[in-house]
């Protein structure tokens, strides 16, 4: 893409509503735009993100098992009362009447949906189990609408429902769910902590909030420290053996939010303990018969006799995962995307644009990347060489590749890595090679 026919909308100042280093670095960014309390429109570098960071959540729920749906914006009313949540609610849903006086609203999450469905087309204990997943947007009224996208009112959430015969089935889906949580978070190069999280009225010991470590984070947590250098990603992980070993190391390890913390009880001596603000990403959390009881999902058992759902639900913020991933890896020039979700892997940057020897070798190479199947970000406008510097540092893309009079006689080009701010200067060739290679 060239960035004099791209709509990269860029903000020299700071937005005076934004308050937090996310929300500044998005608009400042060109990647949202807001159009009231809570609600953005995502421009095309934002949306990227977005969509990158969908993909390795849907990648990651697809390796676990659980197969990809799509159910609607907009749920009927009645579905609600039969679980008793339409009154429970409150304020956050949405309410709308259709023109027929139809009651109707705008889905804050999917649990009646997701059984509704379910009850109508599973009737047997064969058919478990089964997990069914969508990302989809979702409304929720907050009170407090902020920090941009990590608290909007319709955001983007990936939300996953497990169905099985008994307890033993739901703890195997819960931990299936926890281990495609655990590696989709590390795959993004974040690492959120799962933390104990109270179960509410129903009880029961299975619900975890998965937490990123960050300074704006909403809730106080606690976690051990070894948590801090835990690698996800160095386990194998065969989703069709048993998983209850892996639940058990990732638990073991002491993490609680606020409202599970008890310092009296706290297994880890304070030396060892880290306290830090967390920004909650996921949250999963087994519910048993909670839905299926009341809307009688149930199947029929080998004996005849019939059996409501053992149910769980795993949701995944993935817009707010977008402002995470920024509050995560940012520094006083700008956004520094991780490889795994960054919108371009590469900024081109020509700092003469009427130079034609500087444009021929930067055409180039844009043509070689491009062939080579790596996104590019070329900056061939006219601007003076600070400008688009400071562009490309606000953007974040993970490799700038400099283009410049300098070079452009000794045959070598600038490689630039915005993470470690370290510049080489390479031939064209080598240049290429590194940033192709990764
Ligand atoms: P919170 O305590 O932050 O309000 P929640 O407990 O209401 O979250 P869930 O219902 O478990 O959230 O939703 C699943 C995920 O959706 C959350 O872990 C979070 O990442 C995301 N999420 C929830 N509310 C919002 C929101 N208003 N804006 C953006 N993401 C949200
Ligand atoms: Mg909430």
């Amino acid at each position: 893409m060239r960035l004099s026919h791209y709509f990269l909308p860029l903000l020299r100042e700071n937005p005076a509503e934004a308050q937090i280093v996310s929300h500044r670095l998005m608009l400042r960014a060109g990647m949202i735009r807001q159009s009231s309390a809570g609600i953005y429109s995502w421009l095309p570098l934002g949306l990227r993100v977005l969509n990158r960071v969908e993909q390795i959540v849907r990648e990651e729920q697809d390796r676990a098992g659980a197969q990809e749906i799509l159910m609607p914006t907009i749920q009927p009313a009645e579905l609600w009362r039969e679980s008793g949540r339409y009154d429970d609610y409150g304020a956050e849903m949405l309410r709308i009447r259709d023109r027929h006086e139809r009651e109707m609203l705008y889905g804050p999450t999917n649990e009646e949906m997701i059984t509704a469905i379910v009850r109508d087309t599973i009737k047997s204990y064969r058919d478990l189990p089964k997990n069914l997943y969508h990302i989809q947007w979702k409304f929720r009224d907050e009170v407090r609408p902020r920090f941009g996208v990590m608290r909007g009112r319709e955001f983007l959430m990936k939300d996953a429902y497990s169905f099985d015969l008994d307890a033993a089935g739901a703890k195997r889906s819960y931990n299936k769910m926890m281990v495609a949580y655990l590696r989709t978070f590390a795959r993004m190069g974040l690492k959120a902590i799962p933390m104990r999280a109270d179960t509410g009225p129903i009880g029961g010991e299975l619900s975890h909030e998965f937490q990123i470590l960050a300074d704006t984070g909403e809730s106080e947590v606690y976690c051990d420290k070894a948590w801090l250098a835990t690698d996800i990603l160095a386990e194998e992980v065969d989703y069709d053996a048993d998983l209850e070993p892996f639940f058990r190391e990732w638990t073991s390890r002491y993490a609680a939010t606020d409202e599970m913390h008890d310092p009296a009880k706290c297994p880890v001596p304070a030396s060892e303990l880290v306290t830090a603000r967390g920004i909650e990403v996921g949250h999963i959390f087994n519910f048993s018969t909670k839905y299926s009881a009341p809307m009688g999902a149930v199947v029929s058992v080998a004996d005849g006799s019939s059996v409501p759902l053992e149910m769980g639900s795993y949701g995944i913020g993935v817009s707010r995962l977008v402002g995470a991933l920024i509050e995560a890896n940012h520094d006083g020039a700008g956004i520094i995307w991780p490889e795994s979700v960054a919108p371009f892997r590469v900024g081109l940057i020509n700092l003469r644009a009427a130079d034609a020897k500087c444009v021929a070798a930067a055409d180039a190479l844009y043509a070689k990347l491009r062939a080579a199947g790596t996104a590019v970000l070329y900056d061939d406008r006219d601007e003076s060489p600070g400008a688009k510097f400071a562009t490309m540092d606000l953007i974040g893309l993970p490799w700038q590749l400099i283009v410049g009079p300098r070079g452009g006689a000794a045959g070598t080009l600038e490689v630039k890595n915005r993470r470690s701010g370290e510049r080489q200067d390479l031939p064209a060739e080598a240049a290429l090679n590194r940033i192709v290679e990764g």
